[in-house]
């Protein structure tokens, strides 16, 4: 056959492979059993020399890769935070590896660039941001395609870093840009994300955690004490990245408060909403925005809750022309865009909404679950769709139940750790999430627990039983001793 007649053929084998998958998803245990290795005694040790036959190859995606997929898609899965993914997406994404341009500049395909443009402001109008931030207004903002959120950051501190090195030495010219560079400080929540602080190693620059409130919110006055100390002893604060939706616990930063104070300081404000961004399309969670309009940039990953698949986080500068010549880290883009724009017309705003308000019902449904257990705590308040609880007790009683969870493979969560506590995230990931898989992930997790504290509590009793035969033989062997007067010899104090 020829290549276009047997990509007709195997094109269609794998759409139908795909959506069989995706709807049998639920059959398959949600967390791969197997050790780290596996793989590698399932293939040969080196690339067929002549083709194979496509048959060959999809039966092995059965037999060698399936068994070691975590089903980010099953409804069972609740760990981390969403990884989005719809049909739409999947769609636009074939089409933009057939039309595979690299689109690094306008004339590689100027759909590439100009569609990318224009999917921002629609999204960035759907998220109701300040119009500085639109490129199609007259303010002097506009957006871009990041593969991450980790790489926004970079972006925006690698652009604050140059800004302030250009502002010191406009007042002080003798000063060098190293000696600038040595005295910049950054800032961010003691909860962000891990990207951060990577971003100032790469960006060789100081960056300072800064403490949280008891809600894990990072509060004016805290960030306000740390900037102060640190211009007295010399430095030059630079640079705050706030966080919407920390990792751990989806926790707020005050940008309203925060965001004056950076103006202020002639600090630059980026925020990394990466996983609430979405939910900012929706106007009741709309308020938790408020504040953006003192923000130099903006980081949201629709990859994470907006139904478009890895990879599409999306940033928005108030001033183009401070991150000109830092829009992004790698020359080649792919034709990204095309996934928002299958989403945003196949789904419509409407659809995007229902998508993110049916997810927090979720959310509210399991923490309604935890909160009728006595023999549980909600531990951070439940704003969007991620529920961090725990077992009443030690944070070794709530190890041993993620680890008989992970164990029986029915559901799957991550732990966090929060102000020293051993916490368990249940955050609704799958587009396909329901509400018997929200009960049913509870009965799960209940009986495991019963199962958990019943042996905890034989234990104890056997323990009780011990230490109960302990002191009785201890009492006996002391009144022996009375009797033979030998008690106070170290022998028996050895022996007992
Ligand atoms: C998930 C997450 C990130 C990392 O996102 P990437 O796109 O994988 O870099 C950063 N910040 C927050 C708050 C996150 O939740």
């Amino acid at each position: 056959d020829s290549p276009i007649a047997e990509y007709h053929n195997q094109g269609k084998e794998m759409v139908d492979y795909v959506a069989d998958y995706l709807e049998k998803i639920e059959e398959r245990p949600v967390y791969p059993d197997l050790e780290p290795g596996y793989l590698r005694d399932l293939i040969p040790t080196e690339a067929p020399c002549e083709p194979e036959s496509f048959e060959d190859l999809m039966q092995d995606v059965e037999r060698v890769i399936m068994p070691g997929i975590t089903h980010w898609h099953s409804p069972n899965f609740f760990a981390y935070f969403p990884a989005a993914s719809s049909y739409p997406a999947m769609l636009a994404d074939m089409l933009c590896g057939a039309i595979g341009c690299i689109g690094f500049s306008w004339a590689a395909s100027p759909a590439c660039t100009e569609l990318e443009t224009v999917m921002l402001d629609w999204l960035g109008k759907m998220l109701q941001l300040p119009e500085c931030f639109i490129a199609g207004t007259h303010g002097h903002g506009g957006g871009v395609i990041q593969s991450t959120a980790s790489e926004a950051t970079l972006m925006s501190l690698l652009a604050a870093r140059c800004k302030a090195v250009r502002r010191v030495q406009a007042v002080e010219s003798e000063r060098s840009e190293s000696d600038v560079l040595s005295k910049l400080v950054a800032y961010t929540s003691d909860q962000a994300h891990s990207s951060v602080e990577r971003a100032a190693l790469i960006g060789a620059v100081m960056m300072r955690k800064v403490p949280t409130d008891e809600h894990f919110a990072v509060r004016e006055e805290m960030l306000k004490k740390m900037v102060e100390e640190d211009k007295a002893a010399g430095l030059i604060p630079f640079y705050f990245c706030a966080t919407l939706g920390t990792t751990p616990s989806c926790a707020f930063d005050h940008i309203t408060k925060l965001g004056p104070l950076c103006n202020k300081e002639n600090m630059w404000m980026h925020i990394d909403a990466a996983y609430a961004g979405s939910a900012f399309i929706c106007p009741e969670f709309r308020p938790l925005l408020n504040g953006i309009e003192y923000a130099d940039s903006f980081n949201f990953n629709p990859h994470k809750w907006l139904l478009i698949n890895f990879d599409c986080s999306t940033m928005w500068v108030k001033k183009r022309t401070d991150i000109i010549g830092h829009w992004q880290i790698p020359l080649g883009r792919r034709f990204r865009s095309l996934k928002m724009w299958f989403v945003f017309r196949l789904y419509g705003l409407k659809g995007l909404q229902a998508h993110i308000r049916k997810q927090v019902a979720l959310a509210k449904e399991f923490e309604s679950l935890v909160q009728a257990d006595n023999r549980f705590e909600i531990c951070a308040e439940v704003i969007l769709g991620l529920v961090c609880f725990r077992l009443k007790g030690s944070n070794e009683l709530n190890q041993n139940l993620l680890k008989r969870i992970t164990k029986s493979r029915e559901i799957h969560l991550v732990p966090c750790q929060l102000s020293g506590r051993f916490v368990l995230r249940f955050a609704i990931c799958a587009r396909t999430t329901e509400s018997r898989h929200i009960q049913r992930a509870w009965r799960h997790i209940t009986q495991l627990a019963f199962e958990l504290l019943q042996e905890q509590s034989e234990s104890n009793k056997n323990k009780k039983i011990l230490s109960l035969i302990c002191v009785k033989s201890f009492l006996i062997s002391s009144i022996w001793c009375l009797i033979t007067k030998s008690c106070f010899s170290p022998e028996f104090y050895y022996a007992s």
